[in-house]
């Protein structure tokens, strides 16, 4: 039994057999039956026939016109037959009872860590023609079989997945009734892919760098989301034990925290909404007892419905009947926060990305997302502010612009709110007048809270971004993920900053990061004067428990002592001791 250590995004404790996932790579590892060794053989030997025929095939064609092209061809069906290749990658698939893609994906690195040593820079050169012939050998493995997002979907019903990364349009599309819970090399608490790991209630572990390394497919694993923990090849007695542990420390929820209000020891209301990314999680902010929706995340939408952004009627149902579920209580929605990784994941597939090169994606348009990036596809965002507003006629909706860093869009974009409005009412149909606000989660937007709190209806502060930005710190990124620190003294002062901007304007000003989930942070920030949250809806009940045992007065001067300490350690140590003596006062 091996213990990895990484952190824990989604509560809760599964196990299964383990389903390695190399997404860099798009391939699937795992354990085949014994009895499907041959046919896995097989498959290997017929991709190679393929192959063959498609070689000769191209160096006769090439060979018609340019006769030195096609010794590159020869080159690669010697290639083809050498005992590396793929009698190699049959032998991996008979010793490990690993499936073909995995095999030849194995072969690949072993051969090209030969042509790594060579010395000869035209023989190393030729590392690339291995590359390609065996793109071409997997490639021809697809043929009439499913790829690793289908096979995502067919698992068995005891699986974990360990990815090296998985992207959320990926993650949506697995069958999460068949895989119990994941674990990725990559990522951090905020990383996206966790965010819907919590909104689907799949445990979770992610940042543990070398996993899908140190996992053999098919091996037992269980995923600790509630306590960063991933448990490798325990034996029978060692699982029973760890349940038995575990359970004993979760015991569950209460019921009573679930309904009511929050309301500090003293009396102070906060009120507590729900972070979403799924229609479908209505029912589950409502079980929580959320007052509401502070977050939904429509971007969601475009991964599991690609046509849904050019489709105005759709869009409206899908609001419609969100705000009519949610009524008395709002539902603040975010107009598509798209970013990059997400448009590379989809990205032919995807209007908003018609084109785009993957590359040119990735490398050049850096922070081109959110209301940036609607405001460069007018006629898509206008779609969805007509949609919006024409739910909004349905119950209690509000819109909300990501990732603005100016008054300048800010403005841009409610000018487009005014067109939308008026290609409504031209139809003959009614607007509403709408709350428009703004997500305060870069930097820029907090210093100047003050221009734009005059200019909107209210503020929420998504410090999932803001710290990134503001730390440097690429959120998804698990070498850096150390630094990210939601109790920097900087975040602390933006929030507070932004909090008295709002104050001042007499906007209504909300957290819906990530720390808001965090109970001992949420204390922290009622202390700095917040008392509106959305928050992730599994953390609600505890967040109620929490708020009620401490007093809004003793929080208060709790932050005033937090604002004068100049390091994160001293930061939380003076929370931790402070909630710890609050609460023992009770
Ligand atoms: C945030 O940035 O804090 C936020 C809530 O938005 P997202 O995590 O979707 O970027
Ligand atoms: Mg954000």
């Amino acid at each position: 039994m091996r213990r990895l250590i990484g952190i824990g995004v989604s509560p809760g404790v599964v196990s299964g057999r383990a389903v390695i996932l190399i997404q860099r790579a798009q391939v699937l590892r795992y354990q085949i039956a014994v009895g499907r060794v041959d046919l896995e053989v097989l498959r290997i030997e017929s991709s190679r026939a393929r192959s063959r025929e498609q070689l000769l095939d191209i160096r006769e064609r090439v060979a018609r016109r340019r006769t030195e092209l096609a010794s590159i061809f020869d080159a690669q069906l010697l290639m083809l037959e050498d005992p590396m290749l793929v009698p190699r990658a049959m032998e991996i698939v008979r010793e490990h009872r690993v499936n073909a893609e995995w095999a030849i994906q194995q072969v690949f690195q072993e051969f090209g860590a030969v042509f790594d040593e060579v010395a000869d820079p035209y023989l190393r050169e030729r590392k690339g023609d291995v590359a390609d012939l065996v793109g071409r050998l997997r490639m021809n493995l697809r043929q009439g079989v499913s790829s690793a997002r289908d096979l995502l979907r067919e698992l068995d019903e005891s699986s974990v997945l360990i990815a090296d990364e998985l992207t959320p349009s990926l993650a949506a599309q697995v069958d999460w009734t068949r895989v119990r819970g994941f674990a990725t090399d990559a990522g951090s608490r905020t990383y996206h892919t966790a965010i819907l790991a919590r909104s689907l209630e799949v445990p979770a572990v992610v940042g543990l760098h070398n996993a899908v390394e140190q996992i053999e497919p098919g091996q037992i694993v269980l995923i600790d989301g509630s306590a960063n923990e991933v448990i490798v090849d325990p034996s029978p007695e060692e699982l029973g034990r760890l349940v038995q542990q575990i359970e004993d420390r979760h015991p569950a929820a209460g019921e009573t925290e679930r309904r009511g209000p929050a309301v500090t020891a003293d009396g102070r209301r906060i009120r507590l909404e729900a972070n979403i990314e799924f229609p479908d999680d209505l029912a589950a902010a409502r079980y929580a007892g959320a007052e509401g929706i502070g977050l939904y995340r429509t971007e969601f939408l475009l991964a599991s419905m690609p046509n849904v952004a050019t489709d105005e009627d759709r869009q409206y149902e899908i609001y419609r009947a969100m705000v009519e579920g949610m009524a008395p209580g709002a539902v603040t929605v975010r107009t598509f926060d798209v970013d990059e990784d997400q448009i590379a994941s989809r990205l032919s597939a995807h209007p908003l990305t018609a084109g785009w090169e993957p590359d040119e994606v990735r490398a050049s348009r850096q922070g081109l997302r959110g209301v940036r990036l609607s405001l460069t596809r007018p006629e898509l965002f206008r779609t969805q502010l007509r949609a919006l507003l024409r739910a909004a006629s349905h119950g209690q909706l509000r819109i909300m612009f990501p990732f603005v860093s100016s008054v300048e869009q800010l403005r841009a974009a409610r000018a487009m709110v005014v067109e939308a409005a008026s290609d409504v009412t031209r139809r003959g149909q009614s607007v509403p007048a709408v709350p428009i606000g703004v997500m305060i989660e870069i930097p820029a937007a907090a210093y100047t809270a003050d221009l734009l709190a005059r200019e909107v209806d209210f503020f929420t502060i998504g410090t999932n971004d803001l710290i990134q930005y503001c730390l440097a710190v690429d959120r998804a990124d698990e070498r850096v993920s150390g630094l990210y620190e939601p109790l920097h003294p900087a975040i602390l002062r933006m929030i507070l900053m932004v909090r008295r901007a709002a104050g001042r304007q007499r906007i209504p000003v909300s957290l819906c990061g990530e720390m808001a989930s965090d109970p001992a942070i949420l204390t922290l920030l009622v202390g700095l004067g917040l008392t509106e949250f959305s928050m992730t809806a599994g953390a609600i009940p505890v967040a109620k428990q929490v708020l009620a045992e401490h007093r809004l007065e003793d929080l208060r001067s709790l932050a005033r002592r937090v604002l004068r300490l100049s390091t994160i350690e001293d930061i939380e140590h003076e929370l931790l001791s402070a909630l710890g003596k609050l609460a023992t006062r009770e």
